[in-house]
């Protein structure tokens, strides 16, 4: 059998967080690599997905775009956060975590020729499922800029062509804990209206905010139109296992959105679907809470690591935390277990350019973890 020269992803080899997840095993390093939390969600969320799964329900196929129950809560979401309104029936879809909702709407929403623009560093599935739609991708660099990461609009202005279709928005954003501003955001529905562009948005850790205020950008004026609103419940809930996320659009979109979803997956996570309902109707202390334990843990792992003389930058959100460490980062991520028994990820991977300063830490960990993880790092030079 002949296989063809170059398959879509060669390029891609193992994603990083199989990689360093297995290296933490393998050396039993503290492993502040791939974001996962190491303790459990709340009970509530956690029963009810238990009695689904006893009373029958969802342990059979459930409805292709999701149970009408999570639909409606998604939508009570979105109004009730934001004052967004959705069609829990044309304009919602639940699918199998953000990741397949981000695959199936590059799949569904670019031909081949088109061009996506994404800002970098960026999730590691982005660049891939770019790639698996046969598309172009073209990036624009966030950089620290007064204690938080931005990008400059002109280079954005910039990286727009005449071929490009969608630009692909993470906010708040992995790796780099930056909340876009409502300014920054401006920038973007503007080219987008300017240049006729959809805009997809991973809005993920929407509740996992420490400084500064989450908003959609579906909210801007000229934007409910044109723009796809991604999230999921593995971190607001701590159960990224259960891999439940949804999609927000006007029907046009999501039409050709559901039609690609329903031959990736067709459907999953049928009990969890059950559960993510008891999340959503969880009362806004839960919401509160846990971003104030996240935000104890931020600041746990980043005064311990100034402390040791790091340059790292306090995060307005997400889990993650970034070190400077001038160069060389991804060999130093790499010899870390061993000389030290931490696992964190080299931000090189989040890039298409050749930079390779950055470290992420994630800090969704127990503070006795991070402190050990701080412990250990005392005897690693920098
Ligand atoms: N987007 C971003 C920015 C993420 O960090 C993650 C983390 N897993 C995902 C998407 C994927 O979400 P899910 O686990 O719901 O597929
Ligand atoms: N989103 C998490 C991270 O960035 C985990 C991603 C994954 O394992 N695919 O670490």
């Amino acid at each position: 059998m002949t296989l063809a020269r170059t398959g879509r992803l060669d390029a891609f080899g193992t994603t990083i967080f199989a990689e360093m997840s297995a290296l933490a095993v393998a050396t039993g390093s503290v492993n502040l690599g791939q974001g996962f939390p190491d303790t459990d969600g709340p009970a509530e969320v956690l029963e009810s997905a238990v009695a689904a799964i006893r009373d029958g329900r969802g342990n059979q196929y459930p409805p292709g775009p999701g149970i009408p129950e999570l639909r409606q809560a998604v939508a009570d979401h979105q109004r009730h956060w934001y004052g967004m309104e959705f069609d829990a029936d044309a304009e919602v879809l639940v699918t199998v975590g953000a990741t397949e909702a981000i695959a199936a709407a590059l799949l569904g929403l670019t031909e081949p020729g088109d061009e996506v623009v994404v800002f970098e560093p960026y999730y590691d599935s982005y660049a891939a499922c770019i790639a698996l739609a046969g598309v172009q991708h073209r990036s624009v660099t966030l950089r620290p800029d007064a204690g938080r990461w931005s990008f400059d609009p002109d280079e954005l202005a910039a990286a727009i062509t005449s071929r490009t279709r969608l630009i692909l928005l993470n906010t708040p954003h992995n790796p780099t804990g930056t909340v876009f501003t409502r300014a920054e955001l401006q920038v973007v529905a503007d080219l987008a209206v300017e240049h006729d562009l959809i805009v997809v948005t991973d809005e993920v850790y929407e509740h996992l905010i420490f400084d500064g205020e989450h908003i959609p950008l579906a909210t801007i004026a000229g934007m409910a139109d044109r723009t796809v609103t991604i999230s999921s419940a593995g971190k607001t809930f701590s159960v990224t296992g259960w891999k439940v996320g949804w999609v927000c659009a006007r029907p046009r979109l999501l039409h050709r959105i559901r039609q690609v979803k329903q031959f990736l997956t067709y459907v999953g996570s049928g009990p969890f679907q059950y559960a993510v309902v008891t999340g959503l109707q969880l009362p806004r202390q839960y919401f509160a809470d846990i971003a104030d334990r996240l935000r104890s843990q931020r600041d746990l792992l980043v005064d311990g690591l100034a402390g040791l003389g790091y340059d790292v930058l306090r995060p307005q959100a997400t889990y993650f935390a970034t070190v400077d460490l001038g160069r060389d980062a991804e060999a130093w991520c790499r010899a870390l277990p061993v000389q030290a028994g931490v696992v964190a990820i080299p931000s090189k991977v989040f890039y298409d350019s050749d930079i390779d300063r950055y470290a992420r830490f994630a800090f969704c960990k127990r503070p006795d973890v991070l402190a050990e993880a701080l412990l250990r790092l005392e005897k690693v030079a920098r």
